[in-house]
């Protein structure tokens, strides 16, 4: 396997305990553009673009900001997103200079819950990166996708 610098410096910023408690790769050994690979090829074979989850996290984000704290229905209802703490910033682990709101914000639309942050609202957007297999905060695409038909269907 080829080396490349770039990629085992931000490998470092994603182990756990430097930039965050659990870290961004789980037990994933795969090199991260695999790992972005993968997630952008789920992502075409849907017709769903990264920019169009991205942009859906951003929305659900302004609305529980908007509702400091206090639970809020979206989407007809269909989906509740609740903001759930916010404690300093943390920077971007690929090292673009992004510094995003430690936010946490709890989502729940029919079956599916789940907890994202504005970091990985940017690492979708600008870096198509989900995150590890069996990492705490990895979305998985197939949640996310089904949750954007879910509210732009
Ligand atoms: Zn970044």
């Amino acid at each position: 396997m080829k080396r490349n610098p770039v990629q085992d410096h931000t490998r470092e910023m994603m182990e756990r305990g430097r930039l965050a408690r659990d870290g961004f790769l789980g037990d994933d050994m795969r090199p991260i553009d695999e790992i972005v690979a993968a997630d952008a090829a789920a992502l075409a074979a849907a017709g769903v673009t990264r920019e169009n989850l991205a942009d859906l996290l951003d929305e659900l984000h302004a609305a529980a900001d908007a509702a400091l704290e206090t639970p809020r229905e979206l989407f007809g209802g269909k989906v509740q997103v609740q903001l759930i703490e916010v404690m300093g910033r943390i920077p971007c682990p690929f090292g673009c200079g992004e510094r995003a709101h430690k936010a946490a914000i709890r989502v729940k639309a029919g079956d599916l819950t789940f907890v994202f942050t504005p970091l990985q609202a940017h690492l979708i957007r600008e870096h198509g990166f989900f995150q590890g297999e069996g990492s705490w905060f990895r979305l998985e695409p197939a949640e996310l996708i089904a949750l954007y038909r879910l509210c732009r269907g």
